[in-house]
């Protein structure tokens, strides 16, 4: 019998079995390749929404969590995750140039944005209202991060690579049995495919499609993120992630040329260098309807958990809610009403 049993192995999977390893519970992990967001994923950290010059929901919280949450596992897996670079926020006008200022008047917000405009220069991309620069702010390579998280659990024989399947569950008072697996707790952190979930599918999970594409672009010479129309991500070398788009209505995982065009227009608009295209992948993020996470216990299921919802954000929310839940289950601590699953409990159970 172990402790927990969790099914899904994305930045919420990982998370949650770091939180158990830190408390010397035991679990065994069940995932498969259904989902791919966590690997895709752009990777950024990023407590500012640049789109509205607004601070993300407890982003200075889940930053702080966060920093030494990818470094500990730096760490352990012996494998480089973190990179700490600037992310430039191109204006395209005067208007927003104001309205950074006026953001970075918040208090809130003045930790996080440089005081000047940035007028720093890189021939091959036109920005002549300037940048401003966002500060503690970086990407985590999650797809490396996956891929070693992966392989310490195979050799600690911890991983089931397959696909779980929900008639096979016994539910009982003291326990859950999964295919001669018993575990006293089990915590579904599947992304979207949630959606397929019997007893979580209530929930309003809606997706949001996202592609991204790679580029080698040699002349670039480019160090920091650059936030324009699009993100321009350096990955090291000459390669560039670029991306992403946001679509409601396809739920697959397949990359598709109509956003392929839409990303190389956005992109073209202001980088003026050439470049080749050499990956296109995309993903499904799971998005919720209020934009916040989804965590908590079963309505009904007294061991039966959901660790879900972590949206566009997942690097930076996923190690708080994690420690949220385990706190939840193990500490007798009251869950955070905004990331509460109960918060649409009396629209479907009658309890
Ligand atoms: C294009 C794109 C760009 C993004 N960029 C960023 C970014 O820059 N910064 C950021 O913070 N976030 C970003 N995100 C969002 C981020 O990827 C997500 O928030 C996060 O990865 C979600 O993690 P998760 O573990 O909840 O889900 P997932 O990553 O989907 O993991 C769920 C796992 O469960 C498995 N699973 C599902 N069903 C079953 C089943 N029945 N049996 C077994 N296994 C199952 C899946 O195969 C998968 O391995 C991006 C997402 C996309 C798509």
């Amino acid at each position: 019998m172990v402790d927990y049993l969790i099914v899904g192995l994305g930045l919420a999977g990982i998370s949650f079995c770091e939180v158990l390893e830190q408390n010397n519970k035991s679990f065994k992990v069940i995932s498969d390749d259904s989902q791919t967001s966590s690997v895709v994923a752009g990777g950024l950290y990023n407590p500012v929404i640049l789109k509205r010059f607004t601070l993300a929901w407890n982003a200075k919280e889940q930053l702080e969590a966060a920093m030494p949450f990818y470094k500990g596992l730096e760490q352990k897996l012996q494998v480089k995750l973190d990179y700490k670079i600037p992310i430039l926020r191109r204006f395209a006008n005067i208007n927003e140039q104001n309205l950074w200022f006026e953001a970075r008047d918040k208090a809130s917000l003045g930790y996080f944005l440089a005081p000047k405009i940035s007028r720093y220069d890189n021939p091959h991309i036109q920005s002549p209202f300037g940048y401003g620069e966002v500060l503690y702010t970086g990407r985590v390579d999650t797809a490396t991060l996956l891929a070693h998280y992966r392989t310490y659990l195979q050799e600690r024989d911890l991983l089931f690579e397959e696909t779980f399947h929900y008639d096979a569950l016994d539910l009982g008072n003291e326990y859950v049995e999964y295919k001669g697996i018993k575990a006293k707790k089990i915590v579904f952190a599947t992304g979207f495919g949630m959606k397929n979930n019997p007893y979580f599918n209530y929930l309003p999970l809606n997706g949001t499609k996202g592609e991204l594409l790679t580029i080698d672009a040699p002349a670039l010479k480019e160090e920091k993120v650059i936030k324009s129309s699009v993100f321009i991500i350096p990955l090291g070398g000459d390669l560039y992630r670029v991306g992403a788009t946001y679509k409601w209505k396809d739920k697959t995982n397949l990359p598709t040329q109509e956003s392929k065009r839409e990303l190389l227009q956005k992109l073209d608009s202001f980088l003026k260098c050439p470049y080749t295209v050499v990956d296109h992948v995309a993903g499904i993020r799971p998005t919720v309807s209020d934009r916040k996470p989804l965590v908590g216990r079963h309505p009904e299921q007294g061991n039966m958990y959901l660790l879900n919802g972590l949206g566009s954000r997942g690097v930076i929310i996923a190690p708080t809610v994690s420690k949220k839940l385990f706190d939840f289950i193990e500490n007798d601590q009251t869950m955070d009403p905004e990331m509460d699953l109960s918060r649409f409990t009396t629209k479907h159970f009658r309890i």
